[in-house]
């Protein structure tokens, strides 16, 4: 399959991405993940985003647009990818568009998960995440702690609120996305590839992305 997940952060594009990658072999793509791991590294590229993702800004377009123009081309990603994080502007959107064209490649469907504001900032505020980059497990300390307080279940490194999950952080990521990635939506809409769900569960996505692909 090949997907673009759109929704608020904490609307769960990570978690159905993961169930979604073990379906059928596509790959993840995180633009998040992908930052976190440079920043970490200490690369170029971490360095100039680290600031901006620290406020809970958006990274300037030209350097996602550079990393996601390599990594489309990579091979794994012919068995089809999912799309988390990416594209978060109308330029990034357009911009795809020009990359999949020249590659040859049809996405399926793009899908918009629906979740309320109340349900988003609960989850965002409880979310922890395993801090190896190779990992980034997620985790709830409500709905999913790890087996053991504070250690990874997959790779037992310790697990931690990540830095733009403050309060402040947040609330300016939430205003970010309504800005910027939301009109994302109708610009799906317009070119008619608009999977729209409205549901708290990440089964409930999942389902309705397989029912999708399958009619
Ligand atoms: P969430 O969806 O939970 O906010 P992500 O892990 O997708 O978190 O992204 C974390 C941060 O990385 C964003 O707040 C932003 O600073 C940066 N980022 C990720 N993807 C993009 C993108 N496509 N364009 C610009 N910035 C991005």
């Amino acid at each position: 399959m090949r997907l673009i997940l759109l929704g608020a952060p904490g609307a769960g594009k990570g978690t159905v991405a993961k169930r979604l990658t073990q379906l059928d072999g596509s790959v993840q793509i995180s633009t998040g993940d992908i930052l976190r791991g440079a920043v970490q590294a200490g690369t170029e590229l971490g360095k100039q985003a680290e600031a901006y993702m620290k406020a809970g800004d958006l990274v300037p377009d030209d350097l996602i647009l550079g990393i996601m123009e390599k990594r489309l081309q990579e091979p794994d990603c012919q068995q089809g990818f999912l799309l988390d994080g990416f594209p978060r502007t109308i330029p990034q959107a357009e911009a795809l568009n020009g990359m999949l064209a020249k590659l040859g490649i049809k996405l399926d469907t793009v899908v918009n998960i629906d979740v309320p504001r109340d349900v988003i900032l609960d989850r965002l505020t409880t979310r922890r995440t395993c801090s190896n980059t190779q990992c980034q497990a997620i985790y709830n300390v409500k709905s999913n702690p790890p087996q053991v307080a504070g250690i990874c279940d997959k790779c037992g490194s310790p697990v931690i609120q990540r830095d733009d999950e403050t309060e402040e952080a947040i609330s300016k990521r939430l205003d970010t996305y309504n800005a910027k990635t939301a009109p994302l939506v109708d610009f799906y809409g317009r070119e008619d590839m608009l999977l729209t769900v409205t549901a708290t569960s990440s089964d409930a996505v999942v389902n309705a992305i397989q029912e999708r692909l399958a009619g």
